[in-house]
């Protein structure tokens, strides 16, 4: 129905969490998934899709990647831009006590660099190549607090408001080549490898609370009573992905069980 068989996806991050759901799906879906990230080996299959390894934020790097995927599938029908790191860091730290945990010019350029730059840096080596095709999708991982922002996650909510702003104008330039540029924003999800215990430990600490009692009763802030399950994510990603959603670009799709406003 979908209608994703053969059609060539590129994932980055595509080796955890979210990226590695949203890359299951697509593999279910009889779609060529490719796996791109920093923590896979290039030729390596990763339960049925093809892995390439790739620094989202080196052009070279990017460049090399979208060549090893046109080499070995010869075209490419859809990016997911999900790669993306998230370091809880507070404007300013009040009670002085961490200022490790104070936003500065290194964990803003990090944050910037993955999820800002990265997307740039990927959506530009594919689009050339979809222009040329006449048809294709790009899509970009969001997160709700890009449009509602987060305490002690400022930078992080900034990146992703970037990739909000970025996915309407792309579309307005990339539509008349059959190119659609959307974006999904989750919410509150289950557990992904992008909460470490460091991430834990200052995200407490920038909320006031120890790490321990981070855990949130999802049924007071999220209407639907629970947190998000990757493959639900991934499910919504194949959708945007595939023809079924061909009138949709320009736009970011919530997916946070009825909390996000916007
Ligand atoms: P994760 O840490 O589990 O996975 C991110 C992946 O990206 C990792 O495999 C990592 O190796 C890869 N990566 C990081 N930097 C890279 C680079 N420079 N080049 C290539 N690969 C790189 O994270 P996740 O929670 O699955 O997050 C995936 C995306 O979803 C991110 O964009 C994140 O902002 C977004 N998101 C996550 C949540 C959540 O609750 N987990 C909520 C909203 C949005």
């Amino acid at each position: 129905w979908l209608g994703l068989d053969g059609q060539v996806v590129i994932v980055t991050g595509g080796a955890s969490g979210i990226g590695k759901h949203v890359v299951d799906t697509l593999v279910k879906v009889g779609a060529k998934a490719v796996a791109v990230d920093l923590n896979v080996k290039t030729g390596d299959e990763l339960d049925g899709a093809y892995c390439v390894q790739c620094n989202v934020t080196d052009p070279e790097s990017v460049n090399q990647m979208v060549q090893a995927v046109l080499a070995k599938y010869g075209k490419i029908d859809a990016l997911v831009n999900n790669a993306g790191i998230n370091l809880p860091r507070l404007l300013v730290d009040v009670k002085g006590e961490k200022p490790e945990y104070e936003l500065n010019e290194d964990s803003f350029g990090k944050m910037f660099a993955v999820n800002v730059k990265g997307v740039f840096l990927c959506a530009q080596a594919v689009a050339r190549e979809l222009v040329k095709q006449g048809h294709g999708v790009i899509l970009n991982m969001s997160s709700e607090s890009g449009k509602e922002g987060s305490q002690g996650q400022s930078a992080y909510s900034a990146t992703k408001g970037a990739v909000d702003s970025f996915t309407r104008s792309w579309a307005k330039e990339l539509g008349k080549y059959n190119v659609r540029v959307v974006a999904c924003a989750p919410g509150i999800m289950e557990a992904t490898g992008l909460r470490t215990a460091a991430y834990n430990e200052a995200l407490a600490y920038t909320r006031g609370v120890k790490p321990e009692d981070l855990s949130t009763d999802y049924s007071k802030v999220i209407p639907i009573g629970r947190d998000g399950k990757l493959d639900e994510v991934g499910s919504l990603v194949a959708y945007l992905v595939s023809d079924q959603a061909s009138y949709i670009t320009g736009t970011t799709v919530n997916i946070s069980g009825g909390k996000s406003r916007g």
